[in-house]
């Protein structure tokens, strides 16, 4: 059968991570990178046409396109605009707002006869899914999102990003650790109410700039309101070299944990758990599964949004449905 035709809009690091993990996904086949910076992008790729994002003729020729902005500016402007053209996938993580973008894209797709999948990833995304199946199976439950549970931590862009708009910092990294008791109280049935400061703490790795004051620094980090200071935080100074031998990668990873009542006295506990050598690369291969759940629902005339929580999970499978009940029921 006919490959499924994938566009990629936009080349960062999930745009990157989505093209190497198609690769190992032989029904879809990749047509073109779209990006606002084709030229930037043409230095990187060979194997693949580099179009701009105003190519509009070059995008009809695609099944799906997988949308690789960023959620702070581009994919609020980037979904609608290209929704109205194309099945799409995003990952836009801003979860207040996701009802909002929701109800944004679904008449757009449904208007334009395409299929919107929005918001999916690990989290928005597989996290989301568990959270929604632990407080159905354990009614009442309240479900908990750790992240960093593995040895080194999970890196956070955003927290990565604050600490260099510090002056005197050249470059700097974020991990975000889960607190083990914290874990253990959930596990326990406790259902306890914790503090974001109770559930998680943050480790930072710090390259000054020449002549920077580190005690200064130390204490603008600790103290910046929301991102480190409700938080225990260590800061650690190291040298570029250092931080470009031990800090190049995307670690990260966490896991949803639900504590409830089975009825009775019963107790049940419901746990997800993910690890992840690469944020952006793990992020990718969920949205190329995606992609797959977005052709096959448009082919099947179900136009409009959804969220991973909408899509039946054979759906997202290369496999047929008799594969999926012999292998996996
Ligand atoms: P990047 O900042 O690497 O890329 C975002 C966009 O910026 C690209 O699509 C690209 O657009 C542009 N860009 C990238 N590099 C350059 C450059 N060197 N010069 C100029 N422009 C550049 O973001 P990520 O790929 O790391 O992440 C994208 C989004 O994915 C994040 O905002 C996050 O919200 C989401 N995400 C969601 C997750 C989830 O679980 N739901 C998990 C991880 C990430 P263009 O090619 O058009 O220039």
């Amino acid at each position: 059968s006919q490959k499924i035709a994938v566009a990629i809009i936009g080349y960062g690091n999930v745009g990157r991570g989505v093209q190497t993990a198609l690769k190992q996904n032989p029904d879809m086949e990749l047509m073109g990178i779209f990006s606002r910076s084709p030229e930037r992008v043409k230095q990187d790729v060979q194997d693949v046409p580099v179009y701009s994002v105003d190519d509009l003729q070059a995008l009809q020729k695609c099944s799906v396109a997988i949308l690789c902005g960023g959620s702070k500016n581009d994919l609020p402007v980037q979904g609608p605009h290209f929704a109205a053209h194309i099945s799409t996938v995003d990952s836009y993580d801003n979860h207040s707002c996701i009802p909002e973008y929701f109800n944004k894209m679904n008449p757009i797709a449904r208007d334009n006869k395409t299929v919107s999948v929005i918001s999916t990833g690990w989290d928005p995304g597989t996290f989301s899914l568990e959270r929604v199946l632990g407080n159905a199976f354990l009614p009442g439950t309240k479900t908990y999102g750790f992240y960093g549970v593995s040895e080194k931590g999970g890196l956070s862009m955003g927290h990565s990003d604050a600490l260099r708009t510090i002056e005197g910092v050249a470059d700097a990294r974020q991990y975000t650790h889960a607190i083990p008791e914290a874990i253990e109280r959930v596990r326990r049935g406790e259902n306890p109410d914790l503090k974001p400061e109770e559930m998680h703490w943050r480790e930072c790795y710090v390259v000054l700039e020449d002549g920077a004051d580190a005690e200064k620094i130390e204490k603008e980090i600790t103290t910046m309101p929301a991102y480190f200071a409700p938080y225990k935080t260590e800061v650690h100074f190291i040298s570029a070299e250092e931080l470009k031998e031990n800090h190049a990668g995307f670690p990260h990873g966490g896991m949803v944990i639900g504590s409830g009542s089975l009825g009775g006295t019963n107790r049940g506990t419901i746990e997800y758990h993910n690890t992840w050598d690469s944020n952006p690369a793990a992020t990718a291969n969920i949205l190329v599964a995606h992609a797959r759940a977005a052709h096959r629902l448009r082919e099947e005339e179900k136009f409009g949004a959804y969220t991973i929580v909408d899509i039946p999970p054979a759906y997202f499978s290369p496999k047929s449905h008799d594969e999926l009940l012999a292998e996996f029921l």
